[in-house]
């Protein structure tokens, strides 16, 4: 079995919002789909140890706002890589209140689709929410975010528990001026493209980004990072 056939499988980045009635939460996916039109029907993927996950099992309910191709890093960080049991990640985030009570996000954002789940489907570590369409909406006229632009163009990584999740392949030797990885979510910096939504010009070596660098993605400091092998 070559599992490099799952990496021609293309997909969309996604934050899905439910909550619990005291509070909302949000989280990035990149399996979110439509099922069918009439009526209008859409399904998600989630992992069962997500806060998200506890969330639309007891509302039943689930936002879905499509990301914007030109969302920074730390965006998608915030969503993807962080916990909502360690901290609001709504905090300083722009978003409007829905038809289901759940938060759509307006910040790097394309369109927003909201649904109410009528069946759900067990697989073992994640579990598919299926929702009726209640509401939907286009937020601003841009591309979407794709999978592979975002791993490929943004250098973005996926976390563990991303159903799509695979053990990054084995590193190409080392170019020019050395590459790091961040150790707390798997971030490559890359010299040759440097960091340009924290204003990092590409030609820019790790040595030399400045003291009070983080991570774009997760937020960790510099000494977090390791020369890669
Ligand atoms: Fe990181």
């Amino acid at each position: 079995m070559n599992k490099a056939a799952f990496f021609k499988m293309s997909y969309g980045l996604y934050v899905v919002s439910s909550g619990d009635g005291a509070r909302f939460n949000g989280q990035i996916a990149n399996t979110v789909f439509q099922v069918t039109s009439e009526p209008a029907t859409i399904a998600v993927c989630i992992n069962k140890q997500n806060l998200t996950h506890e969330f639309i099992r007891q509302s039943r309910k689930f936002t879905a706002s499509i990301v914007a191709r030109s969302a920074p890093l730390e965006f998608i960080g915030r969503f993807g890589f962080k916990s909502g049991r360690d901290i609001d990640k709504f905090d300083g985030v722009n978003y409007k209140i829905g038809v289901t009570g759940f938060p759509i996000v307006t910040d790097h954002t394309v369109a927003a689709i909201e649904a109410e789940v009528f069946d759900e489907l067990d697989c073992g570590t994640h579990r598919i929410f299926v929702g009726r369409v209640v509401d939907c909406d286009v937020l601003r006229d841009e591309e979407p975010m794709t999978y592979a632009y975002y791993h490929e163009v943004k250098g973005g990584k996926s976390p563990k528990t991303a159903p799509t999740y695979q053990k990054e392949a084995p590193p190409r030797p080392a170019a020019k001026a050395d590459r790091y990885v961040c150790s707390v979510c798997g971030y490559v910096y890359d010299p040759e493209k440097g960091d340009p939504d924290s204003g990092i010009k590409p030609g820019t070596p790790f040595e030399d980004l400045p003291e009070d660098w983080t991570c774009p993605v997760c937020g960790a400091e510099k000494d977090k990072f390791e020369k890669e092998a």
